[in-house]
């Protein structure tokens, strides 16, 4: 039976090594994947710019979704290069094909002066609260600072505000701002999940407010009671959002939101219902159609529906301001294929999901070559209520 040592001294002479200025070279003037193999308490106190984290025990089970290219070069480092050895044996094993064992690990990599990072890290009780997301390599401790650092704008507290709001706080979005000037009222509760009986009469804001912070307390929470005017829009788009969910029921608020967003350059998670249909999209500037490139003018109001008082079945904003939260949490992570330039809908009686292409206009009148709009329009009259 070979010792330790002994299967280590084999398993070097069976692998690739480099040196950490060797190393250096290659993320320098290549793309590979850095592996960082250590346990958690050694990452936390520091590691090499641009690595992901897999401990030991996890590589066979968490590699191929972080390098799913096995042609793609690795390399792979622990704390003096033994764990790491074991790992790029492992990793030929599986498959990978230019795999390199960073002699000397990490200590030798910061003995000789290259660059690290401190990661910032969550603490023990977000560590267990968010402890599903950290099981995803997609999401992990980075992918959950990222959303623990970013600020998702909420336009309304209503059918779709509320279910989007409240899996975005349970994620752990660290600041959400909702813009509703509205009170709560007894025809909201069948579908407004974020309002309760006892909050009759309360703003939508501020009711949202608290049952969300009560949700999670990692969540800051900033209220706008205000309906969304050409007046106070760049104030409150101003204050840094990375995306924004448009819950909005009414014509002028989305076309001023459109605009908004387009200057700002902030993506828009768009999303509609009526009856038991659903619509959602993803508006991102510069990248897909914006909400005018596909109506470039809001229909005269006598043609207009009667957005306020269109029945719906409550269960549907429910799964549109679900699926709105998925794309706004995809966005702040920055993983998947957002919904950019296509168009799902939901039927929620066949029930079905159709997805339809969307193309950006040339001629739009705000993102094209040429835009003809440049600042707020306010329309009203819309929803004759
Ligand atoms: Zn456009």
């Amino acid at each position: 039976m070979a010792t330790y040592r002994e299967l280590l001294a084999q398993v070097k002479t069976e692998i690739d090594e480099v040196d950490a200025t060797r190393a250096r070279e290659l993320f320098e003037t290549g793309d590979p994947v850095i592996v960082d193999v250590r346990e958690q308490d050694e990452w936390d106190e520091g590691h090499i710019p641009g690595a992901i984290h897999i401990p030991c025990g996890n590589l066979e089970s968490r590699i191929e979704a972080a390098a799913p290219d096995r042609e793609r070069q690795v390399v792979i480092y622990c704390a003096a290069g033994n764990r790491s050895a074991f790992g790029a044996k492992t990793l030929e094993e599986l498959g990978y094909e230019r795999v390199w064992s960073l002699a000397g690990g990490y200590t030798d990599w910061k003995r000789n002066g290259h660059p690290t990072v401190q990661p910032r890290s969550l603490e023990p009780a977000q560590r267990q609260r968010y402890s599903r997301h950290l099981l995803i390599p997609e999401v992990g401790e980075e992918g959950q600072l990222k959303l623990l650092e970013s600020r998702i704008l909420l336009i309304g507290a209503g059918g779709l505000g509320s279910p989007a709001s409240l899996y975005l706080a349970a994620a752990g979005v660290g600041t959400l701002g909702i813009v509703d000037d509205d009170v709560v009222d007894a025809t909201n509760l069948q579908r407004q999940i974020v309002h309760s009986t006892e909050r009759l009469g309360e703003s939508k804001a501020e009711s949202a407010k608290r049952t969300l912070q009560a949700l999670n307390p990692d969540v800051t929470v900033q209220v706008y009671k205000e309906r969304l005017t050409s007046e106070n829009v760049d104030r409150i788009l101003g204050e840094g959002w990375d995306v924004i969910v448009d819950g909005a029921d009414n014509f002028p608020t989305r076309y001023l939101l459109n605009d908004a967003s387009v200057w700002h350059d902030i993506p828009v998670v768009h999303g509609s219902i009526f009856r038991f249909e659903g619509q959602i999209t993803v508006f991102k500037p510069n990248e897909g159609p914006c909400y005018r490139c596909l109506f470039p003018q809001p229909p005269p109001p006598e043609l207009a529906p009667s957005c306020a008082e269109g029945g719906v079945l409550g269960v549907l904003p429910g799964i549109v301001g679900s699926i709105q939260a998925n794309e706004a949490l995809k966005l702040a992570i920055g993983i998947g294929e957002p919904l950019v330039g296509r168009l799902l809908l939901f039927d929620a009686l066949a029930p079905s999901f159709t997805e339809i292409k969307l193309r950006r206009d040339p001629s739009c009148p705000v993102c094209g070559e040429s835009p003809t709009i440049t600042s707020y329009i306010d329309y009203d009259g819309f929803c004759s209520a």
